[in-house]
């Protein structure tokens, strides 16, 4: 695998770019080595400056669900191009993209789109505590919901009630309303309903975690969170930032059995251009600015080009319908793994969910944070060069989905699977 032109550009890169990237987790910290730069993308494959060729599990990290440069979206954008892309006042692409997202989700009437998936998280605990007026916010070990300062918080060790800021520059105060539950544990939550008993507006979570590797959440849990709520008044706020759109047309909530108040989005529904939302029915909607008195605002929020990508993006998946065929794929690629673990001798646990999907290095079930962080580190990092090495490209991270593209061809999951029957191989000698 030749890689000059990749570490010549990373040195280049490092001196005004801090750490060479724009996201920390391209840095390739947790595997080594310097990062690939990219060239172009095409379909289900990605070409970086050396000229390697790799099928692309990444997909800018969930956005890209149709590949890499659809026609669909591409004239779309070509479209929106000729015709002006921010004006500062409303047009009608963004009633379309309104339109086709309230219908794919049953209890939402009204959205309101910001430019990411952090920004409509926060704008989204502001409606929850505006409509409730609590304060404090329930969220769990391993979830991820943005860089915001009130929930870049500690994986609490089980119930912790108040947590530590995860990072440097968020002041305790940032975080003293954000309260730490654990995934699939029902105790950890009614512990802290009967600790601040009038204090919780609400309880964000993801229905199915992405972002400590793929988790799925229990039936019970599910049904004991949300039972929990409605008896507390407390409210629910799914973040489908990740889940929307990919497991079905709508969200994963409905896949479930999860009702949200609030649903915040991003990722898909700009199709690889900047853009987040949230959403509720009405009567939570109403508090939001200019109907209510909880303000929000966005320079470039709704701009033509992310309506335009995301709308086509929607579109094009409603006619594709590629559900059945990613769980198809999927569930090929997760024999494909337990059959050439056992070859090789090596402990995995392959977690998936529709396109989303996660081989965990560990012999032990993996159900919340706890349990995925005793995966083994290094033997992923021995994985992931080889898989490299073999032309499949993955996020440089155990803790994170692999994400399926509906462009992925037969031919490019027969190479995948003969890239991990000898990426085990390189990790059981390593
Ligand atoms: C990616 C992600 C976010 C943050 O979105 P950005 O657009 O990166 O700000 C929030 N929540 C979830 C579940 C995500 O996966």
């Amino acid at each position: 695998m030749k890689t000059t032109k990749s570490a010549e550009l990373y040195a280049k890169a490092q001196q005004h770019l801090v750490g060479g990237v724009n996201s920390p987790v391209r840095a390739f910290k947790s595997v080594g080595g310097s990062p690939i730069f990219i060239e172009k993308g095409l379909g289900s494959k990605i070409y970086d400056v050396d000229g390697n060729e790799y099928i692309d599990f990444v997909q800018a990290y969930g956005p890209m669900i149709l590949g890499h440069r659809a026609p669909a979206v591409e004239s779309a954008l070509e479209e929106t191009l000729k015709v002006g892309y921010a004006f500062g006042a409303t047009t009608e692409l963004e009633i379309q993209l309104a339109e086709i997202v309230c219908d794919a989700f049953p209890h939402m009437d009204k959205v309101r789109f910001v430019n990411s998936g952090t920004e409509a998280v926060f704008s989204a605990l502001r409606l929850a505590r505006a409509y409730t007026g609590k304060d404090k916010i329930i969220k769990f070990s391993g979830c991820y919901h943005g860089h915001a300062d009130s929930l870049l918080v500690a994986a609490g060790s089980g119930v912790a009630t108040f947590s530590l800021p995860d990072s440097k520059g968020v002041p305790a105060d940032a975080v003293k309303n954000t309260i730490i539950a654990e995934y699939n544990n029902l105790e950890s939550v009614k512990a802290l309903v009967e600790a601040f008993p009038n204090d919780i507006a609400a309880m964000i979570i993801e229905p199915i975690a992405g972002n400590m590797g793929v988790v799925l959440p229990e039936p019970a849990f599910i049904e004991g969170i949300q039972k929990l709520a409605r008896e507390n008044n407390i409210l629910i706020i799914v973040d489908e930032v990740m889940t929307g759109f990919r497991s079905k047309f709508g969200g994963a909530q409905d896949l479930i059995g999860l009702k949200a108040d609030i649903t915040t989005f991003g990722k898909i529904i700009g199709g690889g251009f900047p853009v987040g939302a949230y959403g509720a029915r009405d009567e939570i909607m109403q508090k939001v600015s200019p109907l209510g008195d909880m303000y929000q605002a966005g320079t470039l929020s709704g701009n033509p080009m992310s309506m335009s990508a995301g709308l086509a993006t929607l579109k094009e998946l409603k006619k594709q319908n590629p559900y059945a065929q990613f769980e198809k794929n999927a569930a090929f690629l997760e024999e494909t793994f337990y059959q050439a673990a056992k070859k090789h001798g090596v402990d995995i646990q392959v977690n998936r969910f529709g396109s989303m999907l996660t081989p965990f290095f560990t012999a032990e079930k993996v159900t919340n944070f706890k349990t995925a962080q005793q995966a083994d580190t290094q033997k992923f990092k021995t994985f992931f060069w080889a898989m490299m090495e073999k032309g499949v490209f993955l996020p440089p991270s155990q803790f994170e989905s692999w994400f399926l593209s509906s462009a992925m061809t037969q031919e490019d999951l027969q190479k995948v699977a003969t890239a991990i029957d000898y990426a085990l191989q390189q990790v059981a000698n390593s």
